[in-house]
């Protein structure tokens, strides 16, 4: 295999080559049938292998309780804001939401439109609610200090997003969070976690036995743009409003066997490559091992240079989305110049979100540390030249 560019991008990102590869090996002809995969039905055998291999493949990476289902849906985590609130909310109509950076921002904003929904604590500023102030989330030194998120019992669900793609703010710890609730819970009133895990997903283990509902789309960690992941504690299922549409309700998604409509064939064939791909290299467990080692590599330079920095609060950090700035660079200029040069030397991608300015690095699954060990010289290299 030659040598390709390392792709830093926030997503669609980089696949393991190896996927690429046998994508490539089968495209006119899956294992003989003669057909490929693009241009299979849905509901014949050869996809129908494809699908449940996929799901079993799945399930072991996040090993996932029985009383779990997996949905394979489409419209992105994007949509899910909305389909969220349209199966969940109910006829409680309310639900609390944490925002953490824009992409929590954004399933808020959405919520809105269907319930009352109240944010408990913003990164963005510090929230005043009822004569009372709100932290900003990113100065949380730790969740069990989260005194002032006041869950509200009737609240039909508490959303959070695990890993602010943009900001590079990351909460992992998904079971201190559920504690907390079930912790100041009014007479063990159940206030499920929802979770936009789009980009941390199988980036490390997380704790979805202590979630409701944990939905990604797919194009970060687990393959190509178009598939939804869906991961729903059954009994929640059954509680749509009536505004939703069919296709998106997670009850008729579910009897349907995710093929209520027609799936995005395609990207669940590429997910079920990168399952299998995840299972060879060890799971779940092997990747968190390798994504700390990544970025620390990159945080560590980052800190003990005075030319770049990184300004999220240490226990916030992500290992998948790294956000950087130059120090000194006024119009952007420099910023500019090294993006451009980065490509030059085959490191694609660099160039922070409009939102945030200066550089990011996106470190999912099929980024190799090799690559950022070349970013890291590059960046040397680069403070040496015009620092
Ligand atoms: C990329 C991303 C989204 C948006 O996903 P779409 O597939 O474009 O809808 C939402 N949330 C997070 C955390 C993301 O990283």
């Amino acid at each position: 295999m030659t040598r390709r560019p390392w792709n830093f991008s926030a997503g669609p990102s980089a696949l393991p080559q190896q996927v690429l590869q046998t994508a490539a090996e089968q495209m006119q002809d899956w294992q003989g049938t003669g057909v490929s995969v693009l241009e299979m039905s849905h509901r014949g055998n050869a996809f129908m292998q494809i699908f449940e291999q996929a799901q079993i493949d799945l399930r072991r990476l996040l090993d996932l309780p029985q009383d779990y289902a997996i949905l394979f849906g489409t419209g992105g985590a994007i949509g899910q804001n909305a389909i969220v609130p349209m199966n969940l909310m109910g006829k409680k109509a309310q639900a609390d939401y944490i925002v953490s950076g824009s992409w929590s921002e954004k399933s808020a904003q959405q919520a809105g439109c269907y319930g009352d929904v109240r944010i408990l604590a913003s990164s963005g500023k510090v929230l005043e609610q009822d004569g009372k102030q709100y932290p900003a989330w990113a100065w949380f030194p730790g969740i069990a200090d989260a005194d002032d998120w006041q869950v509200r019992p009737d609240s039909a669900y508490l959303h959070f997003c695990s890993n602010e793609t943009i900001g590079g703010v990351e909460f992992a710890d998904w079971a201190a969070l559920a504690d907390r609730i079930t912790a100041q819970s009014v007479g063990g009133a159940d206030v499920p976690l929802v979770v936009d895990a789009s980009s941390n997903i199988l980036s490390r283990p997380l704790d979805i036995a202590r979630t409701g509902l944990v939905y990604a789309g797919a194009q970060k960690n687990a393959g190509a743009a178009g598939l939804t992941l869906i991961i729903i504690r059954r009994d929640l299922l059954g509680r749509a409003l009536p505004v939703c549409p069919f296709g998106f309700d997670y009850t008729k998604m579910e009897q349907a066997q995710s093929m209520y409509n027609t799936p995005p064939t395609y990207a669940i064939y590429i997910a079920g490559l990168v399952f299998r791909w995840l299972l060879e290299q060890g799971g779940v467990e092997a990747m968190e091992q390798r994504n700390r080692a990544k970025s620390r590599l990159l945080y560590n330079f980052i800190d003990q240079s005075g030319f770049y920095v990184n300004r999220v609060h240490a226990g916030f950090r992500s290992r998948m989305n790294i956000p950087f700035q130059l120090t000194a660079d006024a119009d952007g200029s420099l910023s500019k110049r090294f993006v451009q040069q980065a490509e030059q030397a085959g490191l694609l991608e660099l160039k922070g979100h409009r939102s945030a300015g200066g550089m990011r690095a996106s470190l999912y699954n099929a980024l190799p540390l090799q690559a950022v060990q070349a970013l890291v010289d590059f960046m040397q290299e680069f403070e040496k030249r015009y620092g």
